[in-house]
């Protein structure tokens, strides 16, 4: 058996991650979630101070949104669209028989008005546009969200749908590079306390086809984009469980994102994949989160 289907098992066993037929997509149980609640409280503990502003979207967001985004342009392959039945009494019965003959009966679903949030900060950007120019001094933002990609893996740490903890920085060249640093050094910190080995390094999106190549490249040429890897099924070929990536002024002037001398913001967001660090926790330490080490267990605020 693969690692990677040996740990997902051996999560499933000890009722941490609930199995649902489709590959990426679980439960999660109690001491799982209550893992990310206590790293989440460690994030806040870091970030707290920062004076972040607290927004908190659902797993959908608005179509047009998306589109303006360009998100189908660079990842195509792993979008969701929410699909609704739109028709009459005589489009339903025509839908049961498909049902009943187990043909494709989705194939008349209209797309509505809402998509699956690929990332965290998506809605975020056309929300602070439509305030009008930021503050002196930029903005900063906390966001989590449920977020959805079309990956489906046997490897544990790559779910359709997980979440990501979230802050993202506007405000001119100097003060966003300055964050996206802050964010790295604090992300070595932290995982540090909690046991784990990291590294960090250069990397990219998984842009789609021969053209997402060279924007691929051109982000790596760039250091526009560095994750914090740590071992979750393998200690070869460590996981992105942070992400710290600097949009220069691209998002700024998709979404009309102006300074308060009227130039265009510079953004940065950093990342956290919180079933992925929760998934380094368990691997690293074992599934019984009361035999973890002391050290651990007290910087996630477990009872002595
Ligand atoms: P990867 O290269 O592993 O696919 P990514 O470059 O797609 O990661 P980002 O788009 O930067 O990742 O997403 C931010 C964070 O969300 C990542 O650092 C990771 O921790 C987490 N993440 C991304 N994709 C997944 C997934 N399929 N399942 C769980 N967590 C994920
Ligand atoms: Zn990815």
């Amino acid at each position: 058996m693969d690692m990677q289907s040996s740990l997902l098992d051996r999560l499933f066993d000890a009722g941490l991650l609930i199995d649902t037929g489709v590959e990426g997509l679980y439960g999660r149980g109690g001491a799982f979630e209550d893992v990310i609640a206590r790293f989440e409280r460690m994030i806040d503990a870091y970030g707290g101070g920062d004076g972040a502003e607290a927004m908190r979207f659902p797993p959908g967001m608005n179509r047009a949104h998306f589109e303006t985004s360009g998100y189908m342009k660079s990842f195509p392959q792993l979008a969701g669209t929410v699909h609704s039945f739109c028709g009459g009494d005589l489009d339903h019965m025509s839908l049961l028989q498909c049902m009943e003959v187990g043909s494709d009966w989705t194939q008349e679903q209209k797309a509505t008005d809402i998509v699956l949030t690929p990332a965290a900060c998506y809605p975020l950007y056309p929300t602070i546009a439509r305030r009008g120019p930021l503050p002196a001094g930029g903005g900063l933002y906390d966001l989590q969200s449920y977020c959805f990609r079309h990956e489906p893996s046997n490897d544990p740490a790559r779910q359709q749908l997980f979440r990501m903890r979230e802050y993202v920085c506007m405000g001119t060249q100097e003060h966003v590079t300055n964050f996206r640093q802050s964010w790295m050094d604090r992300g070595l910190e932290m995982m540090d306390k909690v046991g784990l080995d990291v590294a960090i390094d250069v990397a990219n999106d998984p842009f789609f086809g021969r053209a997402g190549r060279m924007l691929a490249n051109n982000q790596r040429d760039q250091n526009l984009k560095f994750e914090l890897l740590i071992p979750v099924t393998s200690a070869a070929k460590p996981t992105a469980c942070m992400s710290f990536n600097y949009h220069q002024d691209a998002f700024g002037a998709k979404w009309g994102l102006t300074l308060e001398d009227g130039s265009v913001a510079h953004t940065a967001c950093v990342g956290f994949g919180l079933e992925r660090i929760a998934l380094a926790l368990f691997s690293r330490h074992g599934m019984e989160i009361a035999e973890w080490p002391q050290a651990v267990r007290e910087a996630l605020g477990y009872p002595g």
